[in-house]
């Protein structure tokens, strides 16, 4: 991940490289920006940058040190993020470099997504993550070492929202840093960091991507001729990660699925909800997660339309918009609220994994129930 790899921020890339090519850069950074932005890979092509031994306005991409940073794998490059209890250790035994695997696939597969599609990545079965006091204990340990090759040492710590309490351990770093050690701290939201660690850092944001920018992101990709990337810049809206997903048609997929379910949950025959609901649990946890949130998304985007009646502010497809206004007759303000908190509720019965054939055969009855009543 170098600056070239990322649509637009020609500003920011100038003003970083500049900082470094002029031997100024801050100790501790933090760079502010919402999900679906560049926070994340601006941070990883800046140590990239600050590490590579030819650089000239980007990494060079072939130097010893360029070619482990692409790897993920600079042993004076760390990575910090919120991460989950793992299978045999103790929650508060478990840190980031337990899942390093997963994050550098991660990182190579999915760059530009944000902490909740990281968090289904890992796990399954929890959403709670945060980034405990081992993990503090070891960012000063690392810290505290001489560097292995280059002259600095980085420390990149994604999400220092999920620091919670344990950030105050991290101040006295920021504040008093070893020699060559840079920290740059990432963050969505600014009021959930203490003040004390904002006031140490040299804050830059991170603006989200332009429907431009989103437009060439999605030319890198190699896309099916039928995906209608002009769509997709209007309904991803800046978020990048959004855009991905778009064009991947899971949006579509999902959309397809919920209607095929209020359908045949409508119709109330035993063996078609039965047979739907095997076709569904044949899904990933994953994908059933992202099916009830992709519902959440539309069942928002249905109710603005009920209160406005515009259609041009629901941010929906063309195809899901059709679908949103032939369920005006049955799905009145009330029941779309109600069919929101049933998904809300599925939702969090997944993560404390329930059986999902369950699940699903109770909320096509629940589903027929709402549509139904008064
Ligand atoms: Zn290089």
């Amino acid at each position: 991940m170098n600056f070239k790899n990322i649509p637009g921020h020609t500003s920011q890339i100038k003003e970083w490289t500049s900082l470094v090519n002029a031997d100024r850069i801050p100790h501790a950074w933090l760079l502010l920006g919402p999900n679906g932005s560049a926070t994340l890979p601006m941070a990883i092509a800046l140590a990239n940058y600050i590490q590579c031994e030819k650089k000239e306005g980007d990494s060079c991409g072939v130097c010893r040190s360029c070619i482990k940073s692409s790897k993920w794998i600079h042993p004076d490059i760390h990575f910090t993020y919120p991460v989950v209890k793992k299978d045999n250790l103790k929650r508060e035994d478990t840190i980031s470099k337990h899942f390093s695997n997963q994050w550098r696939s991660f990182l190579t597969e999915r760059p530009f997504d944000g902490i909740k599609s990281w968090i289904n990545y890992i796990s399954s079965t929890t959403t709670f993550a945060n980034i405990n006091t081992a993990e503090c204990n070891d960012i000063s340990h690392k810290l505290g070492m001489q560097s292995f090759e280059g002259k600095y040492k980085i420390q990149i710590i994604w999400m220092a929202e999920y620091l919670a309490k344990d950030s105050n351990r991290l101040l006295k770093l920021i504040e008093e840093p070893t020699d060559n050690t840079i920290i740059i701290l990432i963050a969505e939201n600014q009021n959930k960091l203490l003040p004390t660690i904002i006031s140490r850092c040299q804050t830059f944001r991170v603006p989200k991507f332009s429907d431009q920018e989103i437009g060439s992101y999605l030319d890198t990709l190699s896309l099916d001729a039928s995906i209608n990337k002009e769509e997709i810049k209007h309904l991803a809206f800046g978020d990048i990660e959004k855009a991905r997903k778009l064009s991947e048609n899971t949006q579509t997929k999902y959309a397809d699925m919920l209607l095929d379910w209020m359908r045949i949950s409508w119709k109330s025959h035993p063996q078609g909800i039965f047979d739907f609901v095997n076709k569904l649990a044949q899904n990933s946890k994953e994908e059933i997660k992202m099916f009830f949130e992709y519902g959440l998304h539309f069942l928002r985007e249905y109710l603005v339309y009920l209160y406005t009646k515009d259609t041009f502010k629901m941010r929906l497809s063309d195809r899901e918009k059709n679908t949103a206004l032939q369920m005006v007759k049955t799905i009145n303000v009330e029941k779309a609220q109600a069919l929101s908190l049933l998904f809300e509720e599925s939702l969090g019965l997944i993560d404390r994994n329930i059986n999902v054939k369950i699940l699903f055969s109770e909320n096509s009855f629940q589903l027929e129930r709402i549509m139904k009543s008064k």
